[in-house]
C-alpha cells in the first residue's frame, strides 16, 4: 500500500487521549497534536482516563506511566482486558529509561515507548506510525470480514445447490403419478442388483404386477378415480416393499415391480401374497371386473440367482411370462417359476 492509500484510510479527524498527572505536559501535548489537525481529549489521571474511555472512542492513547492511584502499566492492562477497546494503540510516555520497564511496557500490549523528556518531533511521527499500523489493521480487518461474508454466502450457495441437485435426481428417478420409483429407477437399480446378486451369488427376486381388467375400471369410474386407484396400489406396494434394498417401482401404465435382493422365491411369494391381502383390505370396487368386485392384481414371480451364462433381459422377460400365466390362467392370482422352468 502507497502513502496515498494509507492516507485515504484516514477517514475522519483522529482523536487522541493524552493521560498524564502533570498538567504541563498535558497542555505542551495537546497544543501540538492540535496544531497537526487532531481531536485531543486529556485526562489528569487514569480514573479521569477511564471514564473519559466510557463515553469516547479514541483513535490512539499516549499514556503517563508515573502516575498515582493508577499507574500507566494498570490502565493499560484494564483496557487489554475490554473488547471494545482493547485494539486502541497505546503509545507510553515514561522518564523511565530502563530496558526493563519498556519490556514490560510492550509485554502488555503497549505498542510504542518514548521517554521523557520528549521531543515533540519524535512524537508526532511515533504517533503518526501508530495510527497508520492501526488504519492498516483496520482496513485489513474489514477485507476480511467481507471476504469471510462472501465465503459464507458462496458456502450457502453451493449447499443451496447440492439440495437442488439432490432434489432434482431425486425428482428424476420419481414417477410423477404416484410417487414411488419410475422405469428409470427401476432399469439403473435392477442392474446394480443383478451384478450384485451374481457377485454375492444371492438369490434376486422380481414380482411383476398388472391390475386386473384396468381398461374397464377407467371406463366405468373415469380416468381419475383411475388415477386414484393406481396411486393407492402403488401406496401398499411402497408399504410392502420393507427392506431397505427392497424397491417398488412404476413399471409403466397399470404395471408395477418389485425387485427383491437376497430374497428366496418363497421369500418373494410371501410378500406378493401379503400385497395381495393387503389389496383385498383395502375394498376398492370395481364393478365391472370380471374376477371380483373389487380392484384385484395379477403377480408373477421369478427368482434366481444370476450367473455370467444369463441375461438380465431374460429375467424380466421371465417374470413378464410368470405374470401372463396369471393373467391367462384367470387372474387375481400369484404365479411363481423358476429360471429353469423356460430354458
Ligand atoms: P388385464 O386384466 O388383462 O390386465 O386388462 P387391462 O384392462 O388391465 O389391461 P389393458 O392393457 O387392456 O389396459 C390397461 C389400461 O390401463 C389401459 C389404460 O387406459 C390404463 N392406464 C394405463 N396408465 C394409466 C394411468 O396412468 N392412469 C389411468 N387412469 N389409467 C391408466
Ligand atoms: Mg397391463
Ligand atoms: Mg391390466
Amino acid at each position: 500500500m502507497n502513502s496515498d492509500s494509507l492516507t485515504n484510510l484516514k477517514t475522519a479527524k483522529e482523536t487522541i487521549l493524552i493521560v498524564d498527572d502533570s498538567p504541563d505536559n498535558l497542555r505542551v501535548l495537546s497544543l501540538m497534536l492540535k496544531s497537526q489537525g487532531y481531536d485531543v481529549k486529556k485526562a489528569i489521571s487514569g480514573r479521569f482516563a477511564m471514564q473519559a474511555l466510557e463515553v469516547i472512542h479514541p483513535d490512539l492513547i499516549l499514556l503517563d506511566i508515573n502516575m498515582p492511584e493508577m499507574n500507566g502499566y494498570e490502565i493499560c492492562q484494564l483496557l487489554k482486558e475490554k473488547p471494545n477497546v482493547a485494539d486502541i494503540p497505546i503509545i507510553f510516555i515514561s522518564a523511565s529509561h530502563g530496558v526493563l520497564d519498556k519490556v514490560k511496557a510492550f509485554r502488555i500490549g503497549g505498542g510504542d515507548y518514548i521517554t521523557k523528556p520528549f521531543h515533540l518531533e519524535e512524537v508526532l511521527i511515533r504517533v503518526e506510525n501508530q495510527l497508520t499500523q492501526a488504519r492498516l489493521y483496520h482496513a485489513l480487518q474489514q477485507q476480511n470480514d467481507q471476504l469471510k461474508t462472501e465465503i459464507d454466502r458462496r458456502c450457502a450457495v453451493e449447499m443451496a445447490l447440492l439440495e437442488a441437485n439432490h432434489q432434482l435426481s431425486l425428482l428424476a428417478s420419481l414417477d410423477g403419478l404416484t410417487g414411488i420409483a419410475n422405469r428409470r429407477r427401476f432399469d439403473e437399480y435392477i442392474i446394480a442388483e443383478w451384478q450384485r446378486a451374481m457377485r454375492e451369488q444371492h438369490p434376486l427376486s422380481l414380482i411383476l404386477i398388472d391390475v386386473d381388467y384396468f381398461k374397464n375400471y377407467n371406463d366405468t369410474y373415469g380416468h381419475l378415480l383411475g388415477d386414484d386407484c393406481l396411486k393407492k396400489i402403488a401406496e401398499i406396494l411402497q408399504r410392502m416393499s420393507q427392506r431397505a434394498t427392497d424397491l417398488a417401482a412404476r413399471y409403466g401404465g397399470e404395471e408395477f415391480v418389485l425387485i427383491l435382493p437376497n430374497t428366496s422365491q418363497c421369500g418373494a411369494q410371501k410378500v406378493a401374497q401379503r400385497i395381495k391381502e393387503a389389496i383385498a383390505d383395502q375394498t376398492i370396487p370395481h364393478k365391472n371386473s370380471s374376477v371380483s368386485e373389487q380392484v384385484t392384481l395379477s403377480m408373477g414371480i421369478m427368482t434366481v440367482i444370476p450367473n455370467i451364462m444369463m441375461e438380465m433381459a431374460d429375467f424380466i422377460s421371465r417374470a413378464d411370462q410368470a405374470l401372463f400365466k396369471a393373467k391367462s390362467e384367470g387372474r387375481d392370482r400369484i404365479v411363481s417359476m423358476n429360471y429353469g422352468e423356460f430354458m
